[in-house]
């Protein structure tokens, strides 16, 4: 049977990269993290101390960088890493998943020459086709062609809840209410910005899982897979 191209697109917290992991292991396909890559070249411009609105010099950086995303081993995948992520061949796994990270990559994300040149490395890394790829433009630019597309939601409030709930497990002591105004500020970047925003592709299945969990969210989605598989053969 043919192998798919799956992208799974939608807001911070709504779930992507457990259920989209999640689903990669059930049909054995390659699971990779496109926002691990904003992260990444996000970093390094924070240690490189670079303005994050300087748009030429955040393209030259990121084509002077290399990110590599790998499959995580056993026990890191029990510890719940879903990709491993290298920058220039430094492990930057756990160092990408902080906050202040997570807003410089919604903000050099913003940047179209800097999309160009990431967009660029995630068509080659899924080109084989048998990849569960997540981000915000992975059904509208990334993969406009794959087979199958999920746009993935969740009320606000769940959301936040949710990314309230790894701060916790994280030890780290943000109040839910931080973590709603995080939440909303980077949506609104992430549906506004001209480049790229993030929005449902006309053709993508819209799953709400505000009463779902993820397991729940990868089983239907594996449901969806199959079918497509059929069809496609
Ligand atoms: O998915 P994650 O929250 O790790 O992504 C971090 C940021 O990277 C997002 O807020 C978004 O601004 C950006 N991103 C993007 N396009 C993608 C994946 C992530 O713009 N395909």
């Amino acid at each position: 049977m043919r192998k798919l191209t799956i992208a799974i697109d939608g807001p911070a917290g709504s779930g992507k990269s457990t259920v989209a992991r999640q689903v990669a292991g059930l049909l054995g396909y390659l699971y990779l993290d496109s926002g691990a890559m904003y992260r990444a070249l996000a970093l390094k411009a924070l240690d490189c101390g670079m303005a994050l609105d300087g748009e030429s010099a955040l393209a030259t950086l990121a084509r002077e960088t290399h990110i590599e995303l790998k499959p995580p081993s056993p026990e890191q995948a029990a510890a719940g890493v879903k990709n491993r992520v290298f920058l220039d061949v430094r492990e930057v796994t756990s160092e990408i998943r902080t906050e202040r990270v997570a807003e410089a990559a919604s903000r050099i994300a913003a940047i179209a020459a800097v999309r160009q040149v990431l967009v660029a490395e995630q068509q080659r890394a899924g080109a084989g086709g048998g990849v569960v790829m997540e981000g915000r433009d992975i059904g509208t630019v990334v993969f406009p062609r794959a087979e199958l597309k999920i746009f993935l939601e969740a009320s606000p409030e769940i959301r936040a809840e949710r990314r309230w709930k790894e701060h916790q497990e994280k030890g780290e002591s943000f109040t839910l209410a931080q973590v709603v105004e995080e939440v909303r500020e980077r949506d609104r970047r992430d549906r506004e910005r001209q480049v790229s925003p993030l929005v449902r592709a006309a053709d993508a299945v819209l799953v709400d899982n505000s009463a779902m969990d993820a397991e729940e969210t990868a089983r239907l989605i594996v449901l969806l897979a199959r079918e497509r598989e059929k069809e496609i053969v």
